[in-house]
């Protein structure tokens, strides 16, 4: 039996495409599952003129997908109310302020009250200021606050706008989605590590040669062009989730694995990430930016011919780089990252490459010249699982190894019905428990480690290296790990070429 819970949701980009996308089929998630059911009530505001009738339409198209009952949908949507809102209007604040304490009184919601900020950062501080001066949080519930990356665009922009919220939020209140961290495979990185002695004991640079972090993306930037051109595939991806990826693949193991010990863990991890000098950056990071192709028969253009997008544009859509972890468990580890649009696949995966036994004992009688790596994959997206890869004897009368691969993936039905990362991350804000979400340590360090690697691109005048749309980026990005006699283990670009798709 879930526990219903109690809270007044007030959505700030309510007309959007993230609130329209993510937000509202997730709060219908929950409504099924008892966890929010009478005592809810949600105000979307956004500049619009629409009437709560109009809202709720659209609130119900929006979870069309999840199939309800007219009657669910009915009874969902009539939780919707609608209030047209400019953020920079003070008088606004005030209807806000009546429709809330008026909701609040109807639906028994005992002051609990979540904001979410489903727009664009640069309102962030004046919202947080208004909802501080004109009274709208509550005195005798929860008040939290719901933030969307990009969490500032630099160290700097992010300390000024994490001051803005914190002159009126504590940081238990503030809850900075990273969607990522609300995966199911994401979390499971902690229970594969920590539940499994024959992992853990081997989580450490005696065992362990390299690790790999691939987020692939098979799509251009569509429609967020314009957006996209200013922040970069740094900025919109590795700032974010693959460094949170390393936090949790890197940290020691929290004493209780609880909310604050994971989180001091994972800072302590990103601490010891090297800080590179900018010519350290140049030696570690590759950018790259995807150029016309054709692949699966289809003809795909230009990364600066797309719409909203400079035609001289020097924004990355590719990045690659080596990250070292300068502590006792990983001193001589490389991490490996690579994210990008336009390659061949999407796919989200972690290999864990294990040294080579210290000796081959087949080499000399020929059986195996090469014993390949264990590898442990976890897999996160577009399926849920983990394998491992052995060696064992090919089954038959002479003796050859034979690499085996024991491989376990989450039911493509279970995947399908478990919750989904925004319904997860918004039950968590409404229970309270920040462990998914980031913190302003972690966000403040992540942009030290990025911003130098952005300052010494932003002085280097060479030419973006580029790649085909529908490959795993440009050679420099194979250089990399060639360069330490290493290679990428997860290859999807060769059986595109195999098959003549690419
Ligand atoms: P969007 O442009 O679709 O929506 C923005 C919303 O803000 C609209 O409802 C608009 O009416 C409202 N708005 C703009 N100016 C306003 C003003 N002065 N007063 C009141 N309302 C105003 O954007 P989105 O894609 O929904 O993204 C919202 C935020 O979430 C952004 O910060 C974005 O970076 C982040 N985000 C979006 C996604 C996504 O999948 N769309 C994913 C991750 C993060």
């Amino acid at each position: 039996m879930n526990e219903e819970q109690t809270a007044l949701f007030t959505i700030f980009g309510a007309t959007g495409d993230l609130a329209q996308r993510k937000l509202y089929p997730s709060l219908f998630r929950l409504f099924r599952k008892g966890f929010i059911k009478e005592h809810f009530a949600v105000i979307g505001t956004a500049r619009r003129e629409w009437s709560d009738d109009y809202y709720r339409e659209i609130v119900t198209t929006s979870i069309n997908s999840l199939k309800p009952t007219e009657e669910e949908a009915k009874a969902f949507a009539s939780h919707f109310y609608y209030q047209s809102h400019d953020v920079t209007d003070t008088t606004h604040y005030t209807n806000l302020k009546n429709l809330a304490d008026k909701l609040d009184a109807e639906y028994n919601l005992e002051g609990n009250r979540l904001f979410y900020l489903a727009m664009a950062p640069n309102f962030f501080g004046t919202i947080v200021n208004h909802l501080s001066s004109e009274k709208i949080m509550t005195e005798n519930g929860f008040n939290r606050l719901v933030i969307e990356k990009p969490f500032g665009t630099s160290y700097e922009t992010a300390a000024e706008l994490n001051e803005q919220i914190r002159a009126v939020f504590s940081e238990d209140q503030i809850f900075r989605i990273d969607h990522y961290l609300g995966k199911e495979m994401i979390q499971n990185i902690s229970a594969v590590r920590f539940g499994n002695n024959i992992f853990e004991s081997l989580w450490n640079n005696r065992y362990i040669d390299n690790i790999q972090v691939t987020l692939a993306e098979d799509l251009g930037v569509e429609e967020r062009g314009g957006y996209y051109d200013k922040s970069g595939a740094l900025k919109d991806m590795i700032q974010n989730h693959i460094l949170q990826v390393v936090a949790l693949l890197a940290m020691e193991a929290p004493n209780n694995f609880t909310e604050k010990e994971i989180r001091e863990e994972k800072i302590k991890a990103l601490n010891a990430v090297k800080i590179y000098n900018e010519q350290e950056a140049l030696d570690n990071f590759v950018r790259g930016q995807y150029v016309a192709n054709r692949f699966k028969n289809e003809d795909i253009i230009s990364y600066v011919d797309e719409p909203n997008v400079n035609p001289e544009s020097r924004t990355e859509t590719f990045v690659a780089g080596k990250l070292e972890i300068n502590n006792f468990r990983w001193k001589g580890v490389p991490f490996y990252i690579r994210t990008g649009k336009q390659l061949s696949t999407k796919a989200a995966r972690i290999n864990i490459v294990f040294k080579a036994t210290p000796t081959n004992i087949f080499s000399q009688e020929d059986i195996c010249e090469k014993l390949p790596q264990n590898i442990l994959t976890i897999y996160i997206q577009p399926t849920e699982g983990f394998s491992l890869s052995l060696n064992g004897k090919e089954p038959g009368p002479g003796f050859e190894i034979d690499p085996v691969k024991l491989d376990f993936r989450t039911p493509t039905d279970v995947v399908a019905n478990s919750p989904e990362a925004y319904e997860k991350l918004i039950l968590d804000a409404l229970q309270g428990d920040a462990t998914n979400f980031t913190h302003w340590d972690e966000v403040s360090q992540s942009w030290r480690i990025v911003d130098v690697i952005r300052q010494a691109w932003d002085n280097d005048s060479q030419p973006i290296p580029t790649y085909p749309a529908g490959t795993m980026g440009p050679a420099e990005a194979f250089d990399l790990l060639a360069k330490d006699q290493h290679e990428w283990v997860y290859k999807p670009d060769e059986w595109y070429r195999e098959h003549g798709l690419l």
